[in-house]
């Protein structure tokens, strides 16, 4: 699927909800507002809190269900919500760059969905460009909003590739992240040297040489 782009055409916004990727999404109510989401979360989250016995009673603790639900909410998994998507507009790649654009090192925070834990790296971008650029801090505003979900790393490095793909109007797009999880670090094996990488070649960056090119650009 490739996005029709016009000039200064406003929000381009990927449509994502025929992907198997996002199961999770089709058991949910997408016609909840945030506060009522807030309203049950907080609820749920204040139950949990009782079951492990912790006193809601105490001043310390008392507002953290209404904080947790509406930090799940409005920030962490945000990007739940398609709607929120960041509003991209493209340019005419007036110069003719035709190369490469390698943008690296955008912080990466998500969670896990086995554990709800941190997942904290590094994700490497880069696309070639055709009729149409974009602002670079845009590629750092898709990389936010696919990570504003549950995830598994496998799955965020394909969704943040399509997005780019679909914005661009390109296929020649790779992604490459390395992560560390806490579910690794903090419980289990509790192994706190170990990371993750995940990648993505599509279009030309399935070429050995482009490839090559673009790993040696971010390691
Ligand atoms: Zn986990």
């Amino acid at each position: 699927m490739k996005a029709a782009l016009t000039g200064g055409s406003p929000a381009h916004v990927p449509q994502h909800t025929s992907r198997p990727a996002m199961p999770m999404l089709h058991s949910l109510p997408h016609d909840q507002s945030d506060d009522e989401k807030i309203a049950a979360i907080r609820h749920h989250f204040a139950k949990i809190m009782e079951a492990l016995g912790l006193d809601l009673g105490d001043a310390s603790l008392r507002d953290t269900p209404q904080r947790v639900a509406k930090m799940f909410v409005k920030e962490v998994f945000s990007g739940l919500d398609q709607r929120n998507f960041p509003a991209i507009t493209t340019f005419p790649n007036t110069h003719g760059y035709g190369e490469m654009l390698v943008e690296r090192n955008i912080s990466l925070h998500t969670f896990c969905e086995h554990h709800f834990l941190p997942i904290i790296g590094k994700v490497h971008v880069a696309y070639f460009p055709g009729d149409r650029i974009v602002g670079l801090s845009k590629l750092n505003r898709i990389v936010k909003h696919y990570a504003r979900r549950p995830q598994v790393q496998e799955r965020l490095t394909v969704q943040i590739a399509e997005g780019m793909q679909e914005v661009l109007g390109t296929t020649d797009v790779a992604v490459y992240i390395e992560a560390d999880h806490l579910c690794v670090a903090a419980r289990g094996v509790e192994d706190t040297k170990s990371s993750t990488v995940t990648s993505f070649f599509g279009g030309r960056f399935k070429d050995p040489v482009e490839r090559k090119d673009f790993l040696e650009a971010v390691q």
